[in-house]
C-alpha cells in the first residue's frame, strides 16, 4: 500500500498555465517563441554590472521587510517625476518577488470569504486563482476583440454590497489596449463612497504607443485613497527572470499589505534591489521605452503585411491580438497549438484568459523580440498563405 497522503486540491489540479504548455511545446517543435512574454534581448550591460558589483561588495544579506529604503527613495523620485503623485518612501511603497507576489498579497490582505471581485477578461492569469485562494468570488466582465472596450455602465450594474474589489490592468496583458482618462474617472465615480479596493496592475506602465499617456491610478489623487498599483521590473528592465516587483498605495493599505508580505516572503533580494536602485535614478533609463517597443510594434506589422493574420494594433504592452478566421476554422487553442507544431511560430490562445470564451478567433503574439526573429517568423507564418 502506498503511503500517500489525500493532496486535498484548493484549486483545480492539473490546471497548468498556458504559457508554460505553450513555450513547451515551442522547445519541443524548436518554433520561434512569440508566446510567453519575454524579451529575446539582453537587458543594459551597465545594469548588469551594476547587479555585478553589487554581488560583489557583499550586499548579499536580507534586504528590509518594505525594501531597500535607496530603492524605495529613487522609486519615489521616479513617481513623483512621471505622475506628479508624491509617494513616501517609508510608507506608501513595498518591494515584491514580482508583480506576481504583490497581486498575490494584496489579494490575500484583502479579500475575505465571500467577498466578490470583478476582474475584466481577457485577464491575465493569475488574478482569478489568487481570488479563488483567498475565498472570493470571481466575477468576469467580458471584453472583446477587436475593441476590448468597457462599458463602465455594465460594470456598475455588477457592484453589489459583497464587491470588495476592482482588479484593472492598463497597458493590457493579452489585448495591447489601454485605459483612458475617461474610464478612470468612471471608476472613480463608481468606488467612491464604496470599500471597493480598486487593485491597478500596471507593470507594462512604459509600454504606451502613439503619444498616449499612462493613465495611472496615481494621476487621481481621489481614486488613489482607495486603491493600489503594482509593477514589475521584468518589464521595465527586459529581466523577467529577476521576478523583482512593487506596490504602491495610502499608508492604511501598504500597512496592512506588509503585515501580510512579511509572512509570505519577508523581503525579496538584495543585490538586484541596490543595482535597480542605482539604475533608475536616470530617468533615461526608462524614458526610452515608449519609442523602443513601438519601433518593434511598427516593425513587426510592416514585417506581418503580408500574413494573413488581422492584427488589432496594440496601444500599450508588447503583445497584439490576431484575428486568424481568414486561414482556420480551428479553436484558439487548436490553432495555437497548429501554429507551434506545423508553422514553427509559437502563440498564445486568447480562452484560456476567460471565465467564458466568446469563441472568437483571437490569438496573442509578443512582440518584445529582436528585429531578426520577428522577420523569421514572418517567413514562416507566410506559409498560411497556402
Ligand atoms: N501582470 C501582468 C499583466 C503581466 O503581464 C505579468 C507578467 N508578464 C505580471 C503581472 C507578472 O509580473 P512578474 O513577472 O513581475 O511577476
Ligand atoms: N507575463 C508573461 C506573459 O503574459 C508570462 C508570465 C508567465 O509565464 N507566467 O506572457
Amino acid at each position: 500500500m502506498s503511503n500517500h497522503v489525500a493532496v486535498n486540491p484548493k484549486l483545480p489540479s492539473g490546471g497548468t498555465n498556458i504559457f508554460t504548455i505553450m513555450s513547451k511545446l515551442a522547445t519541443e517543435h524548436k518554433a520561434i517563441n512569440l508566446g510567453q512574454g519575454f524579451p529575446d534581448f539582453e537587458c543594459d550591460e551597465k545594469l548588469k554590472e551594476l547587479v555585478a558589483k553589487h554581488v560583489r561588495e557583499g550586499k548579499n544579506q536580507y534586504a528590509p521587510l518594505a525594501g531597500l529604503p535607496k530603492l524605495n527613495e529613487t522609486l519615489s523620485k521616479k513617481m513623483e517625476h512621471v505622475y506628479g503623485m508624491p509617494i513616501d518612501p517609508t510608507s506608501q511603497i513595498c518591494v515584491t518577488a514580482g508583480a506576481t507576489q504583490a497581486l498575490y498579497t494584496a489579494i490575500m490582505a484583502f479579500v475575505n470569504p465571500g467577498d466578490e471581485v470583478i476582474i475584466f477578461e481577457p485577464a491575465y492569469d493569475c488574478y482569478k486563482p489568487q481570488i479563488q485562494l483567498a475565498g472570493g468570488t470571481v466575477k468576469p466582465y467580458n471584453m472583446t476583440y477587436p475593441d476590448y472596450e468597457i462599458d463602465w455602465n455594465e460594470v456598475k450594474d455588477m457592484v453589489t454590497d459583497k464587491t470588495r474589489m476592482i482588479v484593472i490592468n492598463t497597458p493590457h496583458n493579452p489585448s495591447g489596449t489601454v485605459l483612458g482618462e475617461q474610464d478612470m474617472q468612471t471608476l472613480e465615480e463608481i468606488v467612491s463612497g464604496t470599500n471597493i479596493i480598486v487593485l491597478s496592475d500596471e507593470v507594462y506602465e512604459h509600454l504606451i504607443f502613439d503619444g498616449e499617456k499612462h493613465q495611472s491610478i496615481m494621476r487621481f489623487p481621489k481614486l488613489f485613497e482607495q486603491s493600489l498599483a503594482v509593477f514589475s521590473f521584468g518589464k521595465t528592465l527586459h529581466a523577467t527572470g529577476w521576478k523583482l516587483g512593487y506596490i504602491v498605495g495610502p499608508e492604511y493599505l501598504i500597512k496592512e499589505f506588509k503585515s501580510i508580505h512579511q509572512w509570505n516572503v519577508f523581503c525579496t533580494n538584495s543585490f538586484v534591489q541596490f543595482a535597480v536602485a542605482d539604475y533608475l535614478t536616470e530617468p533615461e533609463n526608462y524614458e526610452y521605452l515608449p519609442s523602443f517597443f513601438q519601433e518593434k510594434r511598427d516593425a513587426m506589422n510592416k514585417l506581418f503585411k503580408e500574413v494573413p493574420l488581422t492584427p488589432k494594433v496594440a496601444t500599450g504592452t508588447y503583445f497584439q491580438a490576431y484575428d486568424y478566421s481568414e486561414v482556420s476554422d480551428l479553436d484558439d487553442l487548436s490553432f495555437a497549438k497548429y501554429l507551434t507544431s506545423e508553422i514553427g511560430v509559437a502563440a498564445i490562445p486568447m480562452s484560456p484568459f476567460y471565465t467564458n470564451p466568446p469563441g472568437d478567433k483571437v490569438i496573442r503574439l509578443c512582440f518584445a523580440k529582436k528585429e531578426e526573429t520577428i522577420h523569421a517568423a514572418a517567413e514562416r507564418l507566410l506559409k498560411l498563405k497556402g
